[in-house]
Parts: structure tokens; C-alpha cells; sequence
């Protein structure tokens, strides 16, 4: 082990959560020492060279840690600003009837409209949200909007946090530019000048009573090097504060379990993934996905009625790949139309189940155990064939979805898509389903037999660790995440020294 260094608080994880709470906290408190550490590397902007195969190296296991089950693949980023690295910009508020879900089942009565819109105001200004113009629509986003209207599917267009966006398309390998107001562009900056001390390639691997035990590596190459040599070390903090998000914030709860005496049995537990497809027809001729902004069209119609989202989408090659169907020469005939691709995303509005949850091996890594319900399964196919209703509405010419009786999909098929796409013919096995939006692990609640962490954040049964990312969600949003996750935060940093 080797020496101590001594905060007044220490947050694991420099992701939105992270971020937003040090950015409120050192506002607000200037004699505070505070440290991030983060257990990424820093990936400087002139190092994102938009290739597949190198920037996914800013993902834990280059962007999908596959669930026990090897059901689903969960996306994560492992960089300083965490996912907000690579994230798209989509900005939602969350939806009043999940937040008054919230309020009603678990207490979090301080999530009033009124503390929401007022937070989110201020929020949305700082990380400049805004309504995507029309110009920027490229051809994907219009046959989205075409295929739709023509169903009397209400389209809506999707906000985004970017300012002077170039609209490379690069947005999942990181933002060349810095247009993408994450964590990157907008918090780190402003905590790096109040003197706030960052450690990248430090991993916590679990946390005591104001102490914080770490492991620090070297640097990856290409990459910022490190201040301190690789080593084990021991750092003291009266807060600390985990935002290492879902996939890690509940795995250091779980190893750092004996030492704290913790004995409560949600701890992990509750995860929603928001699980996903991403499906594709083939239209016409090339449309060119990559240019314009990737995603600026989507619709909630389906939302209360049958619990999904469709999304535009665009992926790079790669991505795509995995998320087709087929193998060998039936695999490469979809490839081989990718310019031709139209691409929906389907993100379903799963349930916060007991058995649904994050554990750890018996060297302490993270497993994440999960299955889909009967009602998931049901809106997946939904979906599925509504997605496809608009592929060919939009004119495509073939579709490949993964539960389909026959593949490719062509017009002629437009007449029978309840018989042919149908849970009969949905192998989890064989589907390429995934999430970027990890929820919970570590749920707030005014009741601890229900819960992890208290109204203010604090985990249960300890005295100086709070948690302050996505893990403290209750139930799924509903939504894709982000602005949810800072009100959060925001909301942790206000009240952290009133408990
Ligand atoms: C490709 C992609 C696209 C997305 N697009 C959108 C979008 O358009 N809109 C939207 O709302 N949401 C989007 N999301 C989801 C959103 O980005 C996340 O929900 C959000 O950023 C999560 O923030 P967080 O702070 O909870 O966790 P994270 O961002 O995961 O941050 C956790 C941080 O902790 C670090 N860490 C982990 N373990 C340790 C440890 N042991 N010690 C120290 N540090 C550790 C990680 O490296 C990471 O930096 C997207 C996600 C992905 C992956």
C-alpha cells in the first residue's frame, strides 16, 4: 500500500453524475478539497480519430458487457466524463408520470414538477438543449417521418445538448469537436479551475468508513499520463461519493459489503436496462446516414399503450454488423447494403425486478444478471412490427429484423407482419439485443427494506457514502437518462452536508 492522500470528498467516477455533483458542490464551497478519481483513461479530444476499432477502447469490454445470460450487451464508457463521452445529446426531461411514480412509491417527494422544471431550467441553459433544426435532417430522419405520418404515427423531434455541432456523426466515439456538451465539455473544465484534483487510471475497488482503496495503472498509450505511479493506494475523504455508474457503483457497494457491515440485500438489485433493438430496412438507393445529425426524429405514440419508444439511429459499420441477422454469406448480403440502410431504434420500457440485478464474481467483477419478462418480450414484438410498418411505408425494399419467420422481410410481406413477426420466432440467443441505458442497482427510497440509499442519496447503514449516478433510479425513466441523472446530482450536492 502506498501513502494516504487526505479530501474532504472523494467522487469515484467522472460521469454525468460524478461531474454535476462536483460542479454544484464546488460552486457553492470553495475551501473543499475535492478529487475525482476515475478509473478511465483521459482521452484528450485530438485523439478521437472516429475508427471503430480504436475508439471503442473507451468502453468497458469495447462497448458491450454481455449480461450472465449472454442475452444482452450493456454499453458503457470507461474514460474521464464516462458515457457522457459518447453519448448521443438526446435530452429528455423525465416523464411526470414516472416522477410521480416516484414521489408516490418510494417518497421522493422533493422531485415536485415545480423543483424539476426549475433544476431543468437551469440545467437545459447550461448544456445548451435545444430542439434539432430541420435542415439537419438527413434522409434516414425524413423516411422515419415519411414512413410514419403515412401510418397516422405522430412524429416528435428530439432535443439535443450540442453547441456549433458540426454534424460529423461521429457522436459515439467521441465528439472531435467538443460540439457535444458532456461531461467533457461542460463540467470538468469548470471543476478543474476551482482547483478540484482529478486521478485518472485509479479504480476503486472498495471504500470503508472515509477511506477509499484504490488501484492505479498506467496510462494507455495515446492517452493523458498519470500523476501518480501505478500502485495500491489509500486515500482518506470525509464524504465519498460513488458515481461509477450502474455497472460499478452497486460492485464496489458489494465488495466493500463485510468491512462496512452492510447487510442490506438490495444492494444491486432492481436493474433496468432499457433494452434494445436496433433494426434496419433497405431503401431504394443510398441515403447516407452518416451526414446530418444521426437521430433527430422520434415517437412516444406506443409509450403508455404498449411501453417502447422508436428512435432514429445510426450506427457505424461494426455496430451494425452485430446487430443484423443472419451468418456468413447471408450476413454479408445485409452488410453490403449499408449505405442503403434506414435504421430504427426500439427502446422498451422495462419493469424494476427483484432477480434483475448486479453481482460480483469471486474476484469481485461485475456480473449483470438479466432477463427479460413475458411483458417486455410482448412489447419487443410490438415493436418489431411496428418498426416494420414504417420501414415499408417509408418504401424499403427488405428488412432484417431479428424475429422474423424468413429473412430478408420484402413488400409482399407488408400484409402479414403479425404472423410473421411473433414471439415464436424471437431466440434471445440469437438477437442482438442491447442497452446504452443502465438504471439502478442502488434505488433511493424513504424505506430501506425497499431501498439502498435515503432521500439525500446516503446509502443505508453507513455514515460518510452516498451515491450520485443512474444506479440510484427506482424504476426506469422511461426515457433515455441523462437530464434525469443531473437533477439527481444536483440534488445530492445541495443536501449532502444536511445529513
Ligand atoms: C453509446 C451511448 C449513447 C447514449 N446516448 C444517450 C443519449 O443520447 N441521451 C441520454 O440521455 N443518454 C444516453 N446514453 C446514456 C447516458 O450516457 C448514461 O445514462 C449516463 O451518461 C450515465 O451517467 P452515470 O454518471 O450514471 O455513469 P457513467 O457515465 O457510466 O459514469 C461512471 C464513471 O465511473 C467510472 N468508473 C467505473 N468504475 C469505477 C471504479 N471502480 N473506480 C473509479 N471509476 C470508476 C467509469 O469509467 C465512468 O467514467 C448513452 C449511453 C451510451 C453508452
Amino acid at each position: 500500500m502506498k501513502y494516504s492522500l487526505e479530501f474532504d470528498i472523494i467522487v469515484v467516477g467522472s460521469g454525468v453524475g460524478g461531474a454535476t455533483f462536483t460542479d454544484y458542490i464546488s460552486r457553492e464551497n470553495a475551501d473543499l478539497k475535492i478529487a475525482i478519481l476515475e478509473s478511465g483513461p483521459y482521452f484528450l479530444k485530438q485523439n478521437f480519430n472516429q475508427k471503430e476499432i480504436d475508439m471503442t477502447a473507451m468502453y468497458f469490454n469495447r462497448g458491450a458487457v454481455l449480461s450472465k445470460n449472454l442475452q444482452i450487451g450493456v454499453s458503457a464508457a470507461n474514460t474521464l466524463g464516462g458515457s457522457s463521452a459518447v453519448f448521443t445529446g438526446v435530452s429528455f426531461r423525465p416523464p411526470k408520470s414516472v416522477m410521480k411514480k416516484w414521489r408516490d412509491n418510494f417518497g421522493l417527494d422533493f422531485l415536485s414538477e415545480e423543483y424539476i422544471k426549475q433544476s431543468l431550467d437551469e440545467i437545459e441553459e447550461e448544456i445548451s438543449v435545444h430542439e434539432l433544426p430541420n435542415r439537419w435532417d438527413n434522409e434516414n430522419n425524413r423516411l422515419f417521418e415519411k414512413g410514419a405520418e403515412k401510418l397516422g404515427i405522430p412524429v416528435k423531434r428530439l432535443k439535443i445538448n450540442t453547441k456549433d455541432c458540426k454534424q460529423q456523426g461521429f457522436c459515439n466515439l467521441g465528439c472531435t469537436t467538443g460540439a457535444k456538451q458532456g461531461a467533457l465539455e461542460v463540467q470538468i473544465p469548470k471543476i478543474l479551475e476551482r482547483g478540484v484534483k482529478i486521478f485518472c487510471n485509479t479504480k476503486v475497488i472498495s471504500v470503508e468508513e472515509n477511506l477509499v482503496n484504490v488501484l492505479v495503472t498506467d496510462a494507455p498509450k495515446g492517452t493523458l499520463t498519470n500523476t501518480m505511479a501505478s500502485g495500491t493506494y489509500q486515500f482518506k475523504a470525509k464524504k465519498i461519493i460513488l458515481a461509477a455508474g450502474v455497472l460499478n457503483t452497486p460492485a464496489i457497494l458489494l465488495r466493500s459489503a463485510i468491512k462496512l457491515g452492510l447487510k442490506n440485500k438490495n444492494i444491486g438489485r432492481y436493474i433496468t436496462l432499457h433494452p434494445a433493438f436496433n433494426t434496419n430496412g433497405i431503401y431504394t438507393k443510398a441515403i447516407s446516414s452518416f451526414k446530418g445529425f444521426p437521430k433527430s426524429v422520434y415517437t412516444d405514440h406506443f409509450s403508455e399503450s404498449d411501453d417502447f419508444y422508436l428512435e432514429t439511429s445510426f450506427y457505424f459499420p461494426g455496430v451494425t454488423a452485430k446487430n443484423n441477422p443472419g451468418y456468413g454469406v447471408s450476413h454479408q448480403e445485409v452488410m453490403n447494403e449499408y449505405s442503403k440502410m434506414m435504421s430504427i431504434l426500439i427502446l422498451v420500457h422495462d419493469d424494476a425486478e427483484r432477480n434483475n440485478r448486479i453481482s460480483i464474481d469471486k474476484k469481485g467483477n461485475t456480473i449483470v444478471n438479466y432477463s427479460i419478462n413475458g411483458k417486455t418480450k410482448k412489447a419487443l414484438i410490438k415493436a418489431l412490427q411496428e418498426a416494420a410498418k414504417i420501414f415499408f411505408a417509408a418504401d424499403c425494399e427488405k428488412i432484417f429484423l431479428p424475429a422474423s419467420k424468413k429473412l430478408p422481410l420484402v413488400k409482399e410481406d407488408a400484409d402479414i407482419i403479425s404472423d410473421i413477426i411473433s414471439e415464436k420466432y424471437l431466440n434471445l440467443f440469437k438477437t442482438p439485443m442491447s442497452s446504452a441505458h443502465p438504471q439502478g442497482g442502488a434505488r433511493m427510497g424513504k424505506d430501506p427494506s425497499n431501498a439502498v440509499c435515503d432521500t439525500n442519496g446516503k446509502v443505508y447503514g453507513t455514515n460518510s457514502i452516498y451515491v450520485c449516478d443512474a444506479s440510484l433510479f427506482p424504476t426506469s425513466v422511461k426515457v433515455n437518462p441523462y437530464e434525469t441523472i443531473m437533477v439527481l446530482a444536483k440534488w445530492v450536492a445541495e443536501n449532502i452536508f444536511k445529513t
